[in-house]
C-alpha cells in the first residue's frame, strides 16, 4: 500500500511551495488508496520556531488536506515528531560505525573553518571526504588509533559520526520526475549524520523514519535533489530497499526567473503563505491566502496547476476530481511561474459557488454600514453582484448603491449622458416609474421602455442618465433590477437629486 509523507521542519511559516508538496503527495496518497502521514522534522533544535507546527497543521486543515497519521492522529507508527523519537536515532549510526561505513570525527568548527579558507585562498573547494581526510589535519577515526579514538570519546570530546562515502564510483539514482541520474561519488562529501548535541542529522533521522514508517513514495521539493545520493548510500549501507523518490521542481517568480520568495509577494502585493504568520521574534505579519479573503478551493486548484497538468484542456478542479485525475508522471520537470492574475480568476470562480447568505454574512460583519440592514437584503445584492467580485472585499465597492445614494456623480459619465432634454426626459421617467403598479423589476422596465420606444428616441438618452442618479456613475447591474432593489419612493428621491 501506498504510504507518503510531507515532512516539514518547523522553522517558520509554510511557503506555498511546501503547501504545494502536501498537496501532490495528499493526491497520491489518496489516488493509491494510501495514507498520508504528517511527520514534523524537529531536530535542528537552533532553527526551532514556536508555532510553526500549530501553523503547519493549521494551514493543511484550511485546504482541505486531511492528515492519516501525524502529531495529533497517531498511528502504528507513533510518535510522528523527531524530538519524540531522539532515542532511536544514535543506534543506528553507531552500526554504521561498527560496520566501517561510517567514523567518529573530532574537528572543531573553527578548525574546519580554517581549512575551508585555506583552500579557498589557492582557489579551491575543501570537501570533507577520502580526498582530504586521509591526510593533512583532519582528526577523525579512519587515521587515529583506536586508543586515541577511545580516550578522545571517554574523555567527553565533541565528535560527530559522519558517513564515509566512497571513491570513485559512478550511483545511478532513479527519480520518477527526472529519470535517470548519474552521480560521480567524488564531489561528494563525509555529511554529518549524528551531531555533537547527541541530536541525527536531517539526512540520519529523515532515512531512519522513512525506513521505519514504511514510506513507500518520497514526494520532496527539488532543494532535496542534491541529498538523493547520500540518501540512495545511506539505504544500501542499511541494507533497505529505497522508496521511490519525485522531486517537484521550484514555484519560480512571475518573470520565471528565479525562486518565488516572500519578497516578491511583498512587492506584488501578494501572499506567499497560505495563513498570516506573525514572527514571534520580530514581530512582523506576512500576509495569507486566508486573510486575504481567498478561498482554500481556489488555493488547492491554483496550486494543484502549478507543475502539473492533467493532459486536458480543464482548468478548474475540486479536490475530489484532482485526486480521480492526479498522476506523477505528469508533474513538469521545469519551474512553474506563479501567476497573481490567474490566482485571482481562480478565486473569481469560487466565489460564484459560494453560498449568497454565508457571503452576505462575512460581508455584513466587515462593513459598518451594514450593521441595521435586513440580511435577506444584503443576501439579495451579493446575488447580484458577485459576478464581478473576486473577493468579498471588493463587495462595498461594487454595491455600496444598493445602500446609500450616491454622495457624487463621475464626471466623465456626466459629461457623456447629460444633454439638454436630460432634465425633463427624467423627470417623466420619475412618474412612470411612481405609477408602475406591480413592484417588480420586469415591471419597471416593460414600462420604461414602452415609453421610450412611444418617443422614438435613443434608449442611451435615458438609459444612461438615470443609471447615473441611481448609481453615481456607469456601473452595476441592470438598472430596473437596481429600482426594484432600491425601491420606487428611493428611486425618486435619487433621480429629483440628480437633476436639480
Ligand atoms: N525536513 C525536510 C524539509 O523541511 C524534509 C525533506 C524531505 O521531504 O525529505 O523540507
Amino acid at each position: 500500500a501506498v504510504r507518503v509523507r510531507f515532512a516539514p521542519s518547523p522553522t517558520g511559516p509554510l511557503h506555498i511551495g511546501g503547501l504545494r508538496t502536501a498537496l501532490f503527495n495528499y493526491l497520491f496518497a489518496k489516488k493509491n488508496n494510501g495514507t498520508f502521514i504528517l511527520r514534523i522534522e524537529d531536530t535542528d533544535q537552533n532553527r526551532f520556531v514556536p508555532g510553526a507546527e500549530q501553523y503547519i497543521v493549521e494551514a493543511l486543515e484550511w485546504c482541505g488536506i486531511t492528515i492519516d497519521e501525524g502529531p495529533n492522529k497517531n498511528g502504528e507508527f507513533s510518535p510522528y515528531k523527531q524530538s519524540e523519537r531522539k532515542h532511536i536515532y544514535s543506534r543506528y549510526a553507531e552500526q554504521l560505525v561498527k560496520e566501517g561505513k561510517a567514523y567518529y570525527a573530532f574537528d572543531t568548527a573553527d578548525a574546519l573553518d580554517e581549512h575551508r579558507k585555506n583552500h579557498e585562498a589557492q582557489g579551491k573547494t575543501f570537501i570533507y571526504n577520502w580526498h582530504n581526510r586521509a591526510k593533512g589535519k583532519l582528526v577523525n577515526s579512519l587515521i587515529l588509533e583506536k586508543e586515541v579514538v577511545e580516550a578522545k570519546i571517554n574523555s567527553g570530546e565533541d565528535y560527530v559520526i559522519r558517513f564515509k562515502s566512497p571513491e570513485n564510483q559512478k550511483l545511478h539514482l532513479q527519480d520518477i520526475i527526472r529519470g535517470d541520474i548519474e552521480i560521480d561519488t567524488n564531489i561528494l562529501d563525509d555529511k554529518v549524520l549524528f551531531k555533537s548535541d547527541g541530536m541525527p542529522t536531517y539526512h540520519l533521522a529523515n532515512i531512519v523514519d522513512d525506513h521505519l514508517m514504511e514510506i513507500t513514495h518520497v514526494i520532496r521539493g527539488e532543494e532535496w535533489l542534491p541529498s538523493l545520493a547520500l540518501h540512495y548510500q545511506l539505504y544500501d549501507a542499511f541494507g533497505w530497499t529505497p522508496p521511490q523518490f519525485a522531486h517537484l521542481s521550484l514555484i519560480l517568480k512571475p518573470t520565471g526567473k528565479g525562486k518565488l520568495s516572500k519578497r516578491d509577494g511583498d512587492k506584488m502585493g501578494f501572499p506567499v503563505f497560505p495563513l498570516e504568520w506573525k514572527d514571534p521574534q520580530t514581530g512582523e505579519v506576512s500576509s495569507g491566502y486566508r486573510e486575504s479573503g481567498f478561498f482554500p478551493e481556489a488555493v488547492v486548484n491554483f496550486l494543484a496547476l502549478l507543475g502539473w497538468n492533467p493532459g486536458t484542456e480543464q482548468e478548474i478542479f475540486s479536490m475530489d476530481e484532482l485526486i480521480a485525475s492526479f498522476d506523477l508522471e505528469r508533474v513538469h520537470k521545469s519551474g512553474a511561474r506563479f501567476d497573481p492574475d490567474k490566482t485571482k480568476w481562480f478565486n473569481h470562480h469560487y466565489m460564484q459557488t459560494q453560498n449568497n447568505e454565508i457571503l452576505a454574512e462575512q460581508f455584513k460583519q466587515s462593513q459598518a454600514e451594514l450593521s441595521t440592514v435586513d440580511n435577506a437584503y444584503i443576501t439579495m445584492v451579493v446575488g447580484l453582484i458577485k459576478e464581478r467580485a473576486n473577493f468579498t472585499s471588493d463587495f462595498w465597492e461594487l454595491s455600496h448603491y444598493f445602500f446609500q445614494a450616491p454622495s457624487n456623480y463621475d464626471d466623465s459619465a456626466v459629461k457623456k449622458a447629460v444633454k439638454d432634454d436630460t432634465k425633463s426626459l427624467l423627470t417623466e421617467v420619475m412618474s412612470i416609474i411612481k405609477n408602475v403598479e406591480s413592484d417588480t423589476a420586469e415591471a419597471y422596465q416593460s414600462e420604461v421602455k414602452n415609453w421610450i420606444t412611444q418617443q422614438n428616441i435613443s434608449f442611451g438618452k435615458v438609459m444612461m442618465p438615470l443609471r447615473i442618479s441611481l448609481v453615481g456613475a456607469l456601473q452595476g447591474p441592470d438598472v430596473f433590477q437596481i429600482i426594484f432593489m432600491i425601491g420606487k419612493h428611493e428611486t425618486s428621491k435619487r433621480i429629483q437629486a440628480f437633476i436639480e
